[in-house]
């Protein structure tokens, strides 16, 4: 294969003049164009700009792919590979991601608009201790010895891959995604097929050169681009796809769900959020509305776990309120290559225009705007920028309060006591996470006890470990990322009768 690595750092730096040059796809171990020669444009959010002409796979281009993935799943390069030197082709594949991180870190940032200095500080080393903990689980996926009742047989368990996954991503982390998504399916023997966001495709690219490089065999790890409509629900209805894992939104989940019944094909889902996050009084209240900031403005709030329902405790809500804007007046919103910037754009024109819709949306309603809800100053014409958002006199029942906004927009509710708390955290359609900040440990124990919810956060807020599973209660998805969990979503077990009547 040749690579298209010098290309697509030139297209990050802004060479306008190598448009004409679509970004190929990655299939069977060769670059690619779209059957139909068709491209989309993706863009770098912080100025508005195209900065690649990406190809656009569609049905075509996913069966070409699936054919190349169970070409390698069958293939004794691949199925015939032990345990341990797949773990080592992943330790390999994270020895790779770190060698390039800059790079991978700067062409995110460029793609998707997060800060450098939280894809290269905090994304890429996550992602490398990923690839690692996940070589290690590759000779650890054990069987059992099973004591069944049944005189005169031995039963044991074998955990199989799978077969072929497809993997669905969003744009919020595309490298976070994939890392979570391919290394335990690799490190279980799966073959993979990577669709990425439409708009941000240009990472998974990335790490599916390095796999190549790494020594996975040519079709072990396939990556599509192209529009979700297409090339995504291509790959979910799929006959020859064994295993579909999904993140995103709660509403394409459903339809994934529907579409991939023609085969019953495995699937795993990580969906939306409205996560609350509750302050208590007795908690160490400057610290937790500090940290509120960070719950919600993370990824300029475009993070399904985010703290978009902040709960205050009703006699401290305005030293919350006045701390959570005070700290939000001072964060530098700009351009995520600017060392100096705290919160980036949003991804895409149309995310920005379904924020901002949500805000009037709360102005309507009579929520009050504390702060935001316009574009903020200093930042380059074209980019998809809003600035930090706070709502405070918000109810239960408005818009802004029941959906999942994703962008830099809080809502801050009021309460009184525990059972009204508990109930109205609740009372969500979603269930992907929560935190509370309190000293009172058994007030903190009850909190995760009630919730419904797959994460909760006890004084802290949005931390992840590979050991750590992670996933959704209610409509926020099912199956677990992350730790030995996401195995489940991996493997499959086989169950062998051994009759030893035949024995004299
Ligand atoms: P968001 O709302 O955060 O943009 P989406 O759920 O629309 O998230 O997108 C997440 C991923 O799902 C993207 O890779 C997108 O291309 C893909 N996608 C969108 N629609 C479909 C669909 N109908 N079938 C399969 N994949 C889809």
């Amino acid at each position: 294969m040749t690579t298209q690595k010098p290309l697509l750092l030139a297209l990050a730096t802004g060479q306008a003049s190598l448009l004409d040059e679509p970004v190929r796809m990655l299939i069977g171990g060769e670059l690619a164009d779209a059957a139909s020669g068709a491209t989309f444009p993706t863009y770098n959010p912080a100025t508005g700009a195209v900065i690649a002409n990406v190809a656009a796979g569609a049905a075509a281009d996913v069966d070409r792919a699936v054919q190349a993935a169970r070409a390698a799943f069958g293939h004794p390069t691949w199925a015939k590979l032990t345990p341990a030197s797949r773990g080592e082709l992943l330790w390999r594949l994270a020895d790779l991601i770190q060698r390039d991180a800059d790079v991978l870190a700067r062409l995110e940032t460029t793609n998707n608009g997060r800060p450098y200095r939280n894809t290269r500080n905090g994304d890429l080393p996550g992602i490398i201790k990923h690839f690692r903990y996940h070589a290690g689980w590759a000779t650890k996926l054990h069987g059992t010895t099973v004591p069944v009742s049944t005189p005169n047989h031995f039963v044991y368990t074998v955990r199989e891959p799978m077969g072929v996954c497809g993997c669905i991503i969003p744009w919020n982390y595309p490298l976070n995604m994939v890392s979570w998504k391919i290394a335990p399916a690799l490190a279980a023997g799966n073959t993979v097929i990577l669709k990425p966001a439409e708009e941000t495709p240009l990472t998974a690219l990335w790490i599916a050169e390095l796999a190549l490089e790494a020594g996975f065999p040519p079709g072990v790890v396939n990556v599509v681009t192209g529009m979700g409509e297409t090339a995504g629900a291509a790959l979910v209805a799929h006959p020859n796809v064994d295993k579909l894992a999904f993140t995103g939104s709660t509403a394409v989940g459903r339809k994934i769900v529907e579409a991939a019944a023609g085969n019953l094909k495995r699937i795993s889902l990580e969906l939306g959020g409205k996560s609350p996050n509750v302050i208590f009084a007795d908690a160490d209240v400057t610290a937790a509305a500090r940290q509120a900031v960070w719950a919600i403005l993370s990824n300029a709030g475009q993070n399904c776990c985010a703290g978009s329902r902040l709960f205050v405790q009703r006699h401290v809500a305005d030293q919350v309120l006045d701390t959570v804007v005070s700290t939000m007046e001072r964060l530098r919103v700009g351009n995520g290559l600017d060392p100096e910037t705290q919160v980036g754009p949003l991804v895409s024109q149309e995310q920005l225009s379904r924020v901002s819709g949500f805000v009037a949306a709360g102005r309507d309603a009579g929520a009050e705007l504390l702060l935001g809800g316009v574009r903020p100053a200093g930042v380059a014409d074209g980019g998809f920028f809003l600035a930090p958002t706070v709502f405070g006199k918000v109810q239960d029942e408005m818009e802004i309060v029941r959906e999942e906004i994703f962008g830099p927009v809080v809502c801050a509710l009021e309460f009184d006591d525990w059972d009204e708390l508990i109930a109205r955290a609740n009372d969500t359609p979603y269930g992907l996470a929560s935190a509370i900040w309190t000293r009172d440990i058994n007030k903190a124990h009850r909190f995760a006890q009630a919730i419904q919810a797959g994460t909760v956060w006890i004084n802290t807020y949005n931390m992840f470990d590979p050991a750590a599973p992670f996933g959704g209660y209610k409509q926020s998805g099912y199956g677990r990322e992350m730790g030995e969990a996401v195995y489940e979503l991996y493997t499959q077990t086989k169950t062998v009768w051994v009759g030893l009547n035949g024995v004299r």
